[in-house]
C-alpha cells in the first residue's frame, strides 16, 4: 500500500488597516475595552449600508501579486450565511465565486529543494466578533470590537506533502505579509489563523479530507498535522472491522486540535457550500480591480520579498543557511542591511545570528554594532574581548569605545609591542620552537596560545600568528 500525505491550507490574515472593512470604526482593538469600537454597521443594525475599505482591497491585490496570482477582471462580495452569536448580521460578507485573486504559487525551500506550492485563491471578507466564556459562570459575553475587521483568506492547492512543509509555507507567507507591511501576522495573537485539510492518498486514489482547526502557532500546526497524519495512516494500515463496531474510520469532518492533550478530536461533520446559502451582496457594487487600481503600479510598489533577498544575500557572500535565517525575518534583514554598509557581509551575519539573535536583536543600535565589528575587522580587538564588550553593550547600551576606556582594555595591536612579547615567548619555549622547525605545525598553536595568555587575550590572534611565523622563519 503506497500512502501519500496531501495537505492544503486555508489561512486567514487580519489586515492592519486604520478602519474596519465596511465601516469607519477603529480597527486596532488590541487594548480597547470590549464593545468600545463598534457602530451600527459592524453591529449589524437593520437599514445600515456597508462601504468597502479601499486600502484593504489594495492590500489584498498586492498579496495576490506577491503570490504570482491573476488579478480578477471582475470581482464581487457575497453573503455567507450562518448563525452564531459572534456574527450579528446572521451572515458574513465574504467572496464566493469571484475572488479578487486566483491562481499563483509560493516557492518554499523544502529540505534544500525549492518547491512551488500552488495558490487557489486570495479573497477578502470580514472577521466575526469574539465570544468570551468567563470561568465558572453560566453565561457567555460577546465582544464585537473584532466584528468587521478586514480578513484576507489565502487558500492553497492541496500540494503540501508533509507537516513540516506546511510549517515552512506559513512561515514564508508570514514573512511576505510583514514585508508588505499589511499585517502583524502574529499567530499567537490571532492575526494569522490557519486551518488545514489533510488526507492520505492510497495507491494514487484520493483520500478523505479532514479539516483541522484551532492551531494557534507554527509549532501547533506541525504537531497537529503530524498527529493527524499518523492517525489516518494507522486507520488505513490497520483497518478494524468498522461494520462490527470496532475502531473508527476516516470520515469527512472537522477536527479540533487539543494542544494540552496532543491530539485532534471530532468537532462536527463538515458543512457543504450550499449550507451557507451564498448569494451576491446586494449592498456593495461589483468591482473591476483593473479599472479601480493601477495594477502595474501596485506590482512596482512591491518591496523586495524574502526569496529575492535570500538570493541577493547569497550573491554578496553569505552561506545559504545564514541568508535564509536573515531574509525571512524583516526586522533582522533591515538590521543586517544597515550593518553591511560598513562591515563585510559574513562578519555581520555571523554576529547578528550567533551573538544578537539569541539576545533580542534590536537591543543594540546597528551603528554601535558597526563600531564593534569594524574593530574586529581591523584586528584591533580579539574575538574573545569583543564578546565581552558586546555583553556590556547589551546591558548598558554604551558604545564600544566607552567600554574599552572604562574597562581599561588595552588593545595590543602594534607590531612593536607584540614583537617583544613574542620574542620573550620564543626564548622561553625552546622545545616548541624546535618542534615547529622540525615540521610539527601544532607547535605554532601552542606558541600563539602562550602569547594570548601573556597578553590576557588582548592581542589579535591573527597578527600574533603572522608575527610568530615571520620570526620563526628568520631566526
Ligand atoms: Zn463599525
Amino acid at each position: 500500500m503506497n500512502l501519500k500525505t496531501v495537505i492544503g491550507l486555508e489561512i486567514h490574515v487580519q489586515l492592519k488597516t486604520k478602519s474596519k472593512m465596511f465601516c469607519r470604526c477603529d480597527n486596532n482593538a488590541e487594548n480597547a475595552a470590549p464593545n468600545s469600537l463598534v457602530c451600527s454597521i459592524c453591529m449589524g443594525m437593520p437599514g445600515t449600508l456597508p462601504v468597502a475599505n479601499k486600502t484593504a482591497i489594495e492590500w489584498t491585490l498586492k498579496t495576490g501579486l506577491a503570490l504570482n496570482s491573476e488579478i480578477a477582471e471582475f470581482s464581487r462580495f457575497d453573503r455567507k450565511h450562518y448563525f452564531y452569536p459572534d456574527l450579528p448580521k446572521g451572515y458574513q460578507i465574504s467572496q464566493y465565486d469571484k475572488p479578487f485573486c486566483t491562481g499563483g504559487f509560493l516557492e518554499i525551500d523544502s529540505e534544500g529543494t525549492l518547491k512551488k506550492i500552488g495558490i487557489r485563491r486570495v479573497h477578502l471578507e470580514e472577521d466575526a466578533g469574539k465570544l468570551v466564556h468567563p470561568v465558572g459562570k453560566n453565561f457567555t459575553l460577546v465582544d464585537l470590537n473584532r466584528a468587521g475587521t478586514p480578513l484576507m483568506e489565502i487558500v492553497t492547492e492541496p500540494e503540501i506533502a508533509s507537516p513540516s512543509e506546511a510549517k515552512i509555507f506559513i512561515q514564508e507567507l508570514r514573512s511576505i505579509l510583514r514585508y508588505l507591511d499589511i499585517s502583524d501576522a502574529d499567530m499567537e495573537k490571532g492575526h494569522l489563523r490557519c486551518d488545514a485539510n489533510i488526507s492520505i492518498e492510497v495507491d494514487k486514489k484520493e483520500g478523505i479530507p479532514v479539516e483541522i482547526k484551532n492551531m494557534n502557532s507554527f509549532r501547533m500546526v506541525e504537531r497537529a498535522l503530524l498527529f493527524e497524519e499518523k492517525r489516518q495512516k494507522d486507520l488505513l494500515e490497520k483497518p478494524l472491522n468498522y461494520a462490527r463496531g470496532e475502531g473508527e474510520k476516516i470520515i469527512k469532518e472537522t477536527r479540533g486540535w487539543d494542544d494540552a492533550k496532543g491530539n485532534t478530536y471530532s468537532q462536527r461533520s463538515k458543512e457543504f457550500a450550499q449550507d451557507y446559502r451564498y448569494f451576491p451582496e446586494p449592498d456593495l457594487p461589483p468591482f473591476a480591480p483593473h479599472k479601480a487600481f493601477n495594477i502595474e503600479q501596485l506590482k512596482q510598489q512591491l518591496p523586495e520579498l524574502p526569496a529575492a533577498k535570500r538570493l541577493r544575500y547569497i550573491k554578496i557572500g553569505l552561506p545559504v543557511q545564514d541568508a535564509a535565517i536573515i531574509a525571512i525575518d524583516k526586522s533582522m534583514a533591515q538590521y543586517f542591511e544597515k550593518v553591511v554598509q560598513k562591515v563585510t557581509p559574513r562578519l555581520a551575519a555571523n554576529w547578528i545570528i550567533n551573538e544578537l539573535k539569541s539576545n533580542g536583536i534590536l537591543s543594540i543600535a546597528p551603528d554601535n554594532l558597526i563600531l564593534l565589528l569594524e574593530k574586529i575587522d581591523k584586528g584591533e580587538i580579539s574575538g574573545k574581548i569583543s564578546k565581552e564588550i558586546l555583553g556590556v553593550m547589551l546591558d548598558t547600551g554604551k558604545k564600544p569605545e566607552e567600554i574599552i576606556v572604562e574597562k581599561g582594555i588595552k588593545q595590543i595591536g602594534s607590531e612593536d609591542e607584540l614583537g617583544q612579547i613574542i620574542e620573550n615567548i620564543i626564548s622561553k619555549n625552546d622545545k616548541s620552537v624546535i618542534d615547529y622547525r622540525a615540521g610539527k605545525k601544532e607547535a605554532l598553536g601552542f606558541l600563539v596560545g602562550q602569547v594570548m595568555r601573556e597578553t590576557k587575550g588582548q592581542a589579535n590572534p591573527q597578527i600574533v600568528n603572522k608575527l610568530l611565523i615571520d620570526k620563526l622563519a628568520k631566526d
